[in-house]
């Protein structure tokens, strides 16, 4: 414990954790932190936090952190610090020779959701505009893409439906591959109170998770098979339609009556029903029926989701699924009800927004759309390619194929936490300029010749948006120890790379962003310091933003039922690979681990260990604590054994917070067939006993 005695003076900012984005107040001593206290009139968190948000922000000021700037010719040679200056001219020039070399859309960049809406929106407009092409990506497409397609396909717009107040008023709370209890504590203390108050809950998961165990809780619990998302949210609906359970007023009055009825022929079909479908979902007809009666009948109904929906090769058709069952049972436009995607990091929804991705221009607006490329070719004084770029994993491939050869990553460790780890370091190896841009020497950064320091929450401006569309105030407390704000890495990069980008503050990129983004031109610096935060759609017709979207109608007219046919991913099960591994989180860690293994508390330092059902572990000769070799098609990695029955027999499942794990290296290159999001959650292995790594 260090003693740096009373706060002297305290700053409001937001954790830059998880999506739920509780509000903090950083009571300050001179430049050092006291404590982080949650603040009471936080909307997201009213006065509460986590463990991660109030005790984990120690990696500030840990020893690892890089503060210089860093380059070299070659991933053999050993680092030079070097000026800022000196370093920008470098990159620079690496960028502009590969350019010249392999033509313009050889270079690109990936944008970060741990980083601010502002730092976002200039990356991606460095790239468009700076680099001239569109090969702009954001490590949501590892995570949320398959949300922005799925919600936009059914509703109009590419984000959750309800603030997190609604859950006041649920019902019945179904939450589907998600486990918030460890990954979105303070909402899952929200759902909790609810619950205990009289609320139904239905989790659809392949883990008895915490919120099932969870004391005072009576859960429906459906243990499905991982990989079977589609089979079930459809035998759900099978029921709903069969047993007459649909809201035909609100599908009349809100939603496309002639899709309906093409989707309800598909879902009653008899091979849909939970009968026909239990031997692939594993999960009891009379279960997966009484909870299709619960959510259809038990008054306001609220979905929440998380990457067990998305990270699969059907991610995309699963969260068009659940928006068809919002729809068919008049859950949605209203508080307590709604389709709401729990964020794992703090700003993803906010990178989404800010027009991280290949083929969209901030707010969601396609690149190849004349009238909106006008738009930012004016004010940005350049003209836009209105081609679509490369998604991370075509950045991936043309690496290896020599035709992708530099790339800017701010904030986001690709090498750690992209799927196929082989094929990730075969794609950094082949490239000629990796600029790494982040707190530490991660792992990607082994293959980087350019290593510019970031800085942390802690000590820079901007804003997040959580997980209910909630842009928040992020404060500086304190000078960046790197000695330059990310902000302004970027915009020094572009200059370098000859295009000029000025700006004085932070506040002035908002409202840059909020002069082309039709759901954000009511945002200012100002609004939120007046009002505390507020909910995008944030304009003339909503200026103190959204809280509940879609309450008159959806923001694409009519609601659109698609039909989600299930289709077996093809990881497969078989003699040399007989069980699956599906994986998930901690509340101690975050992520892989990056700033949490960084804070001075053992609490922070618990292991992944692979969970294996009895008689799985029985048949293999496996005890608890043993240590087992887990392989998969991709590759091979050795953890401890903890032998329980929170997994059904045929499954395993661990968490990747530490390098060590390499849980990567075990999954494969399969990904949603509309997003290319991996499917991290399914994959074939087989368990050997290990002496250790
Ligand atoms: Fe931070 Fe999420 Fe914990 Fe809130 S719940 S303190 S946002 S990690």
């Amino acid at each position: 414990v260090i003693e740096i005695g009373q706060p002297e003076h305290s700053v409001v900012t937001t954790c830059a954790y998880c999506g739920v984005g509780c509000a903090f107040k950083a009571e300050m001593r001179g430049e050092e932190v006291v404590r982080m206290v949650p603040y009471k009139d936080g909307k997201a968190n009213r006065g509460h936090s986590c463990v991660k948000g109030r005790f984990a922000w120690g990696y500030t000021n840990h020893k690892e952190r890089i503060l210089n700037p860093m380059i070299r010719e070659r991933i053999e040679d050993p680092w030079r610090e070097v000026s800022w200056d000196e370093a920008f001219s470098f990159a620079a020039e690496k960028m502009r020779g590969i350019q010249k070399k392999y033509g313009r859309d050889a270079i690109g960049g990936i944008t970060s959701s741990r980083c601010t809406n502002e730092e976002t929106y200039l990356v991606q407009k460095l790239i468009r505009a700076g680099f001239g092409n569109n090969n702009v990506d954001t490590c949501a497409r590892v995570c949320h893409s398959p949300t922005g397609y799925g919600l936009s396909q059914t509703f109009g717009t590419s984000a959750g439906t309800q603030d997190f107040d609604s859950v006041e008023d649920t019902d019945v709370a179904v939450i589907i591959g998600a486990n918030p209890a460890s990954a979105h504590p303070v909402f899952a203390s929200r759902l909790k109170k609810r619950l205990r108050q009289g609320a139904k809950l239905i989790v659809i998961d392949p883990r008895r998770t915490e919120m099932v165990e969870s004391p005072h809780v009576k859960a429906l619990h459906l243990p499905l098979m991982p990989g079977t998302n589609v089979a079930v949210v459809t035998a759900l609906a099978h029921v709903i339609v069969t047993e007459g359970l649909a809201n035909e007023a609100f599908i009349r009055e809100r939603c496309d009556w002639s899709e309906f009825e093409e989707w309800a022929a598909f879902v009653a079909q008899p091979k849909h029903s939970p009968e026909a479908t239990a031997i692939l979902t594993g999960i009891d007809p009379k279960d997966l029926r009484e909870a299709a009666r619960i959510y259809a009948t038990g008054g306001n109904g609220a979905i929440y989701y998380g990457l067990g929906v998305t990270e699969h090769s059907q991610g995309s058709t699963t969260v068009i699924a659940i928006a068809n069952l919002a729809m068919v049972t008049g859950n949605i436009g209203r508080p307590g009800v709604g389709v709401n995607p729990l964020r794992g990091q703090n700003n993803v929804q906010g990178s989404c927004d800010m027009g991280s991705f290949p083929h969209e221009l901030p707010g969601y607006r396609h690149i190849s759309g004349e009238a909106v490329r006008d738009q930012f070719e004016a004010l940005w004084n350049v003209k836009l390619n209105p081609e679509p770029g490369l998604r991370i994993p075509n950045m991936f491939d043309a690496a290896i194929e020599g035709t992708f050869m530099g790339i800017y990553v701010q904030g986001e460790d690709i090498l750690q936490s992209d799927p196929n780890t082989k094929h990730v370091v075969a794609a950094l190896s082949a490239m000629e300029c990796v600029i790494v841009h982040d707190l530490f020497l991660n792992e990607t950064a082994n293959y980087a010749h350019v290593f510019l320091p970031g800085s942390s929450f802690l000590e820079k401006d901007g804003t997040f948006t959580n997980a209910e569309r909630r842009i928040q105030r992020v404060r500086k407390v304190m000078t960046p120890k790197n000695g330059m704000a990310d902000w302004e890495v970027t915009i020094a990069l572009a200059k370098a790379m000859g295009f000029e980008m000025n700006y004085n503050h932070p506040s002035e990129i908002m409202d840059e962003i909020a002069a082309l983004t039709p759901t954000f031109t009511g945002v200012s610096y100002a609004k939120l310091d007046e009002l505390g935060s507020v909910q995008w759609p944030c304009n003339e017709k909503a200026p103190e933003g959204t809280p509940v979207m879609h309450m008159d109608g959806f923001v694409r007219g009519k609601g659109k039922f698609i039909v989600t046919e299930y289709v077996a991913t093809d990881e497969r099960t078989g003699p040399r690979f007989p069980l699956l591994l599906t994986t998930g989180r901690i509340l101690s860690q975050y992520n892989v681990g990056a700033q949490t293994r960084r804070t001075e508390n053992v609490v922070w330092h618990a292991e992944d260990r692979l969970e294996i059902h009895p008689h799985d572990a029985e048949q293999r000769g496996v005890r608890e604590g043993d240590w087992v070799r887990l392989t998969s098609r991709a590759g091979e990695t050795t953890l401890r054994a903890e032998i329980t029955d929170r997994v059904s027999p045929g499954v395993v499942y661990t968490t990747f917070h530490h390098p060590d794990t390499q849980a990567n290296v075990i999954t494969t290159d399969y990904s949603d067939w509309a997003t290319n999001c991996p499917e991290y959650k399914v994959t074939a292995v087989q368990i050997s006993p290990s002496n250790g790594p």
